[in-house]
């Protein structure tokens, strides 16, 4: 196993690469790589057992310059400043890419919401919005569900909010539908890669998603939605591994069944009779089409890099990929869709969420589909025009126009 890297330096040498091509200053470099605001809050919490437990979380600001600052709230053991300064960072460059009124913000909290109860995890949020609702709402900074937190958890930050500042339901998205949320909200982000796949194997690589055989790292928001469209694309999802257990069938596994298991078990696909069982540390190595990690971060290093068949990487997790593993992709002629742009669904119909709140609408599904599709495949070629026009990868070809737009941004407002 590689050593945990530092993540906001990962983020930032690709950064570098976008701002070599772009011509950037030292001075505008140090501006926009720097989070507006990082803070570190602190939260004792009476467990169920009625002993006291300090709990640590954090918000970084990254930047928002091109609107309020926007991004998930995480709950995971290896959550630290470090991560969610990349995190913060990369949705900047995520919101700026597929060119919404937002900036970039990431929040995590540094607990194991497996062994917690309902009523710890709300005492958590709780206290953790109560800590920093004065840097957050509607015009400022909007939290949405990442890893370990979903639409309950963004009720519990929606109710707390709204002590202290009224009923607002823009100041969160990704809530329960009666509470304001958007239809295809859960959906989104698993969506959008399936359609960022679908225009990278049909459009650029000029293959059929018809039998493509697909490989998943994560079956939950992302893995097991990505899953469920891509076979409806007419791709064969060959093989799926989670923190349970791996499992894999050659003439593709039935994704709706796979869903159905994984919900009775707690979320994992282990233990799936529809497949064969396998050791996940084999995932990368899979015989396949595309590559789809949809899980945590870094997982694609120095070691298993060299290891992946597939012709196509499109990262539904945020930062997969060290800089290491972009070099081994990149000398060996893969075809990599960065975050930035494959796991923009998420966001764009957050943004749909927080503009129905503010107007007082409702959209139907196909609506919030058909407008999700549309600012993602017009991304996409966007990207794919900074590709040719640098002869750059994929993800500096994104960072290019997301840099250059928040850059301009900064200008027309002032320094
Ligand atoms: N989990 C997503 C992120 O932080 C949520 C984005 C959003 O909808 O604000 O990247």
């Amino acid at each position: 196993m590689t050593a945990r890297p530092n993540l906001f330096e990962n983020v930032n040498r690709q950064f570098d690469e976008a701002a070599d091509l772009l011509g950037f200053s030292q001075e505008i470099r140090e501006l926009l790589k720097t989070p507006y605001r990082e803070i570190t809050v602190t939260m004792p919490i009476r467990m169920d057992d009625g002993n006291l437990r300090v709990f640590r979380g954090y918000r970084v600001q990254h930047n928002g310059v091109r609107g309020p600052q926007k991004g998930g709230l995480r709950y995971h053991p290896g959550v630290d400043l470090d991560e969610i300064r990349a995190l913060a960072s990369l949705n900047t460059w995520k919101t700026a890419v597929v060119n919404i009124p937002f900036g970039g913000a990431k929040g995590g909290v540094q607990c194991d919401p497996a062994k917690m109860s309902q009523h710890e995890l709300e005492m958590l949020t709780r206290r953790y919005i109560s800590k920093l609702s004065m840097v957050l709402g509607p015009t400022r900074d909007v939290l949405a569900p990442d890893i370990n937190t979903n639409a309950q958890t963004m009720a519990w930050v929606l109710d707390e909010y709204g002590r202290k500042n009224g009923y607002q339901p823009a100041c969160v998205t990704g809530k329960p539908l009666e509470l304001g949320g958007s239809q295809g909200r859960e959906a989104a982000t698993g969506r959008g890669v399936a359609l960022v796949a679908r225009e990278a194997w049909e459009g650029v690589l000029g293959h059929a998603m018809k039998d493509a055989r697909v490989v998943l790292q994560g079956f939950g928001n992302v893995g097991g939605h990505a899953a469920h469209f891509l076979s409806e694309l007419g791709a064969r999802v060959v093989a799926v591994a989670d923190v349970g257990g791996a499992v894999r069938r050659a003439g593709g596994l039935d994704v709706p069944a796979l869903t159905a298991h994984a919900r009775q078990r707690g979320g994992t696909v282990a233990g799936f009779p529809g497949g064969e069982a396998f050791d996940p540390v084999e995932l990368w190595s899979q015989d396949c089409d595309i590559l789809i990690p949809a899980a945590l971060c870094a997982v694609l290093d120095g070691d298993t890099a060299p290891l992946v068949r597939a012709p196509l990487v499109v990262e539904g997790a945020n930062a997969p990929t060290t800089p290491e593993a972009d070099r081994i992709f990149r000398e060996r002629g893969l075809l990599l869709v960065p975050d930035i742009l494959a796991s923009a669904g998420g966001v764009i119909v957050s943004y749909f969420e927080w503009v129905q709140n503010l107007q007082q609408q409702f959209w139907d599904e196909a609506e919030v589909f058909e407008k999700e599709e549309r600012i993602l495949v017009q991304a996409f070629r966007e990207v794919q025009a900074k590709v040719q026009e640098h002869g750059c990868t994929w993800r500096t070809a994104a960072l290019v126009l997301a840099l250059d737009r928040v850059k301009t941004a900064n200008e027309l407002r002032g320094w």
